[in-house]
């Protein structure tokens, strides 16, 4: 494989930044990045060594590797009581294009599925009105049932963090919405685990990363309102990894946030990574750091400035990435718990309430991505969302810090680039010939990143 490093490129003698240096050496020995840091990287001129840094952390993390999966996406339901600004996806009930998916239509799809190989159903849907809670206990057993009798196991990453909050409400036990400070916010972490308890016992294996968008309230106020802020979807997040259940996170970027809203989700999202990581029995280094909330947000995790947990990071040489923990010397059995990939979606304008913004561009996704691998330090993946990130700029993210291509994937609903078919698919071999093209060699994964064994559509877990 060829290094970034190592490739010819007349513009890098020109833009080299030097003052790097000190980062340069963090990276290299596994130090948690500053936000100051990560303001630096966004700043510098020179893109190439952000990415020749993110590129040298996954390489340390996942060698040659290039992980995809054989996968499906099911939407059961379009129909939302929500209208975000940047969402082309939603109806309204009585639209001629809502639709609600009966439990036939989803085990026909359970059974394509199985029959197609794949190891994963991912499931998302708008927040329908209507429907009881004991619809999506059905739609996760009905699934999980077909696969079963079809001899095979299809994994169900199902529901992002604020379906899970709908849930809650529909069934009636999400309590404390009205009541502030500690009291209120027991009460709803008592109804999202019963809610994520129920799911579990039907068979959901793990949450998509979805909903995160960017975690500041006045964003969220502007653009996503309705959805839950911060606080509460990574509340949802925590009570899942209490429950054994791991999950991903997303950061959508490129519209009205700025780059240090970027770095604050990020930071966000790693301190409780932190908290996962503990639980987990990873040991953690004391923070000098102070916190870096912005003022007004103080009590999001329940850490409080000056008062950080222990740092947990998994880019120092020779730590060992918690799938090999949880999984390890003959360990079959996931008590999981913590965020597996961070998935960064470039806000794409086509379509929605806000296509007057222009969007990202390359330069800004792979940057993007590079910093987030490298503020990121204790997610194990970065993901290269192919369906968003489009294939060519994928395989290219697999050189600036993304170790993850995601899945062949039939149908995406939510959103898509430019005028392309909701139905979007890719074969295994043209993702493999991707990754090998890219300088990668090829993994397929299931869900939990574990590699798996395949006998044409027959697979297992390799031991
Ligand atoms: S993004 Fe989700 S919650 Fe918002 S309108 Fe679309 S389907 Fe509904």
């Amino acid at each position: 494989m060829t290094s970034l490093a190592t490739r010819s490129c007349p513009s890098k003698a020109t833009v080299f930044d030097p003052s790097l240096d000190d980062l340069r050496e963090k990276v290299a020995s596994g130090q948690r990045l500053s936000l100051a840091d990560g303001e630096r990287l966004f700043a510098t001129r020179d893109v190439w060594s952000v990415l020749q840094m993110a590129h040298d952390v996954r390489t340390r993390l996942h060698a040659d590797a290039a992980y995809y999966n054989i996968n499906r996406h099911l939407n059961y339901s379009n129909v939302c009581a929500l209208s975000c600004k940047f969402c082309e996806f939603y109806a309204k009930q009585g639209d001629a294009k809502a639709y609600v998916r009966d439990l036939a239509y989803v085990r026909d799809q359970a059974r394509q599925a199985v029959e197609s190989g794949a190891t994963e159903m991912h499931m998302v849907g708008g927040l329908h009105p209507t429907l009881g809670f004991s619809y999506y206990t059905d739609l996760v057993s009905a699934i999980r049932e077909e696969a079963a009798a079809a001899g095979s196991d299809l994994h169900v990453k199902a529901f992002t963090a604020v379906e899970i909050v709908h849930l809650a409400r529909i069934a009636k036990v999400y309590k404390g919405a009205s009541i502030a400070g500690d009291e209120g916010r027991a009460l709803r972490r008592e109804g999202i685990r019963h809610v994520l308890t129920k799911l579990k016992e039907a068979g959901l294996g793990s949450l998509p990363g979805g909903g995160a968008e960017v975690f500041d309230d006045r964003i969220h106020d502007e653009a996503f309102k309705g959805k839950i802020r911060s606080d509460v979807w990574l509340d949802v997040h925590r009570c899942a990894h209490e429950l054994g259940l791991n999950t991903n996170a997303t950061l959508l970027y490129g519209h009205i946030e700025t780059r240090r809203d970027r770095l604050i989700h990020m930071d966000m999202l790693r301190k409780a990574q932190d908290e996962a990581l503990a639980r987990l029995g990873y040991a953690g280094v004391a923070s000098t750091e102070t916190s870096s909330q912005k003022p007004g947000t103080q009590g999001h995790l329940g850490y409080t400035p000056g008062s950080r947990a222990d740092v947990i990071t998994l880019t120092r040489p020779g730590t060992p990435l918690p799938e090999h923990v949880v999984f390890g010397q003959g360990k079959s059995a996931a008590p999981g718990g913590y965020y597996q990939t961070i998935i960064p979606l470039p806000f794409i304008p086509d379509g929605c309430d806000l296509e007057h913004l222009p969007g990202p561009g390359g330069a800004e996704n792979y940057r993007t991505l590079a910093i987030a691998r490298l503020m990121l330090d204790n997610f194990p993946h970065v993901k290269a969302f192919w369906i968003m990130q489009t294939l060519p700029m994928a395989q290219v993210m697999l050189q600036s810090g993304a170790d993850d291509m995601d899945g062949t994937v039939v149908w995406y609903d939510i959103t898509h680039v430019g005028a392309a078919s909701t139905h979007q698919e890719v074969t295994t071999g043209t993702l493999q010939r991707l990754i090998r093209e890219a300088g990668f060699r090829p993994v397929e994964r299931d869900t939990l990143y574990r590699p798996i064994v395949r006998d044409g559509k027959r697979w297992s877990v390799a031991t």
